[in-house]
């Protein structure tokens, strides 16, 4: 399709992240926030993925223009070629996203395996935190629950 969307929900961008990193819309589900945020990476939307990060996020210890500087850095190197959403669950205001994301950096492949967590707040869905592992490391099929049983005090 012409102009789809990076994130794969095979619509055209303009109608699907487009209004979120342009702030028209917020994410509705901790799943839409993740493919936005991914989408985001591919455009070099640096604002949309400062806002979206939960402020209790490790990277908020950074002064914002470093924290820019290290989202720009990572649009510049890294390539995401292609997302699957393996898995999601939401309780209250907490959400766990499992995801595959097929990434290069320099030409090589290291495409990922990642179990994101996401906070609820007033703004909307959060990235909180994420744990990711190389996809060759990590088993075919793999649900939350096996991943979490899988990785358990690895990582
Ligand atoms: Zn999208």
């Amino acid at each position: 399709m012409a102009n789809a969307c990076p994130c794969e929900a095979k619509v055209a961008y303009a109608q699907c992240c487009a209004p979120l990193h342009r702030g028209q819309r917020i994410a509705e589900t901790a799943s839409e926030l993740m493919r936005s945020r991914y989408s985001a990476f591919v455009r070099k939307e640096i604002d949309y993925l400062v806002e979206t990060l939960d402020p209790e996020h490790d990277d908020r210890r950074l002064p914002e223009d470093e924290l820019r500087a290290h989202f720009r850095q990572s649009c510049r190197e890294v390539r995401l070629m292609g997302l699957l959403v393996l898995d999601a669950m939401t309780q209250g205001d907490t959400a766990e996203v499992l995801f595959h994301a097929k990434r290069f950096i320099r030409g090589q492949n290291h495409s990922f395996v990642e179990r994101s967590v996401f906070t609820l707040r007033r703004e909307g869905w959060r990235y909180r935190d994420g744990e990711l592992y190389l996809a060759r490391t990590v088993p075919k099929g793999i649900t939350l629950l096996s991943f979490r049983e899988h990785f358990a005090g690895a990582g």
